[in-house]
């Protein structure tokens, strides 16, 4: 998907972005910065915030060495992950985690929700050894942040669980301004039994995978020590939300940031020291700051501020990432200009998707001979676009894997 120069236009665009220090990114560990950092805690934030809708969530930062004894009898059952590093320090062996499954799900059970089982959420940094042609996207070996849910409920209750997290992450989705669909790609080996993908379209018509979340497989949930009669789930994103974003914004510099991810969602650059716009109370963080140079709000634009405001002689003019310059009339709510912005950027984010064939109406004998991959969710009925039975949205494309 990404060739030499492309993938050097993304990492100049962390760097102008001030998400990573421009030393010390390459072969060894991203250096984020404070920008970045703060942009980072943000999605974990608006990713909690979701899932605690109606539910009782114990967040937890786990060690980043698991003791490889401890590991290796967690995952004897299904074979443990290839693609993890064994350190030896103070004379024991260790795993650098690669994941938090079977630990949240242990906690999970220790932890009662008015007589149920409770959710457990950590974020940490996971650690993978990266095989294959794939280039990654953010990352060398370090994935953080690594946001991963767990979840158990009791069998009878999967259809209304798996309803409640689709929920949720179409909220999740609707606040990163990622106009995703969500895919039920049915059994996935031995770790699931049924696997639901996030997916993305980017403006290269290529699909990719920005979550994912699924049903324990039998021998990871017994592991955990989870009871016959119960379900358990595992939902999770990483930091690729960020890479997407940057791969699928428009113009060739910085960031372009949600108003759910940004730090900081208005700045405001005036000349005689009245800010224009109202600050409605609701809590949008609004930096003011004397208008200078000609050129101030770029450094604003590159960061990915949503909204920036000029305040000159009089007159007020806003800018959107997506948008140009206008007016905008004296004491109007911040809060209307920041859902302009983020209409903006879920707007363009769309275009893609709407244009792409990988989604469509078919039944399922014609989808099959296309390639297909899954079933929409929530799902969309109508007439099969190839023969006109009845048919429903589904994923297809002829791409071997996906990313
Ligand atoms: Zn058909």
């Amino acid at each position: 998907m990404m060739n030499d120069d492309s993938w050097r236009a993304y990492s100049e665009r962390l760097v102008t972005g001030d998400v990573l220090a421009r030393e010390g990114y390459g072969k060894g560990l991203p250096v984020f910065l404070p920008w970045g950092i703060a942009v980072i805690r943000r999605l974990a934030t608006v990713f909690a915030e979701e899932f605690s809708r109606g539910d009782t969530l114990s967040v937890r930062s786990p060690t980043t060495l698991v003791a490889s004894d401890v590991y290796d009898r967690q995952v004897e059952d299904f074979g443990g992950y290839d693609n993890i590093y064994r350190v030896r320090w103070a004379g024991r062996e260790y795993v650098v985690r690669p994941d938090c499954a079977v630990d949240n799900l242990a906690q999970a059970m220790r932890t009662p929700n008015n007589g149920r089982a409770g959710s457990v959420l950590s974020v940490f940094q996971g650690f993978r050894r990266l095989k294959g042609p794939t280039p990654p996207l953010f990352r060398d070996c370090a994935i953080w942040p690594f946001v991963q849910l767990n979840r158990v409920a009791a069998c009878a209750e999967r259809q209304q669980t798996v309803a409640q997290i689709v929920g949720s992450l179409q909220q999740l989705f609707h606040r990163l301004c990622l106009p995703v669909r969500i895919v039920r790609m049915g059994p996935w080996k031995n770790y699931s039994p049924d696997l639901y993908n996030v997916v993305l379209v980017t403006p290269f018509n290529t699909p990719t995978i920005v979550a994912m979340f699924f049903v324990v497989g039998e021998s990871y949930r017994r592991m955990a020590g989870v009871p016959g009669g119960f379900d358990a789930f595992d939902v999770g994103l990483t930091e690729k939300i960020l890479s997407v974003l940057l791969l699928c914004s428009p113009g060739e510099d910085g960031l372009v940031l949600p108003s759910s991810l940004a730090p900081v969602h208005v700045v405001v650059a005036t000349d005689d020291g009245r800010v224009p716009i109202d600050d409605d109370g609701s809590g949008l963080i609004v930096r003011v700051e004397p208008l200078g140079k000609k050129d101030w709000w770029r450094k604003w634009a590159r960061r990915g501020v949503p909204v920036l405001v000029e305040h000159a002689r009089g007159r007020t003019r806003m800018k959107t990432r997506t948008g140009r310059w206008r007016e905008v009339k004296p004491g109007c709510a911040v809060t209307d200009l920041v859902l302009e912005a983020d209409a903006a950027l879920r707007a363009y984010l769309a275009a893609a998707r709407d244009a792409s064939s990988l989604f469509s109406v078919r039944c399922e004998s014609c989808a099959r001979g296309d390639g297909l991959r899954g079933e929409v969710v929530p799902e969309e009925d109508g007439p099969c676009v190839s023969c006109g039975g009845p048919g429903r949205l589904r994923f297809i494309t002829s791409l071997a894997t996906i990313y």
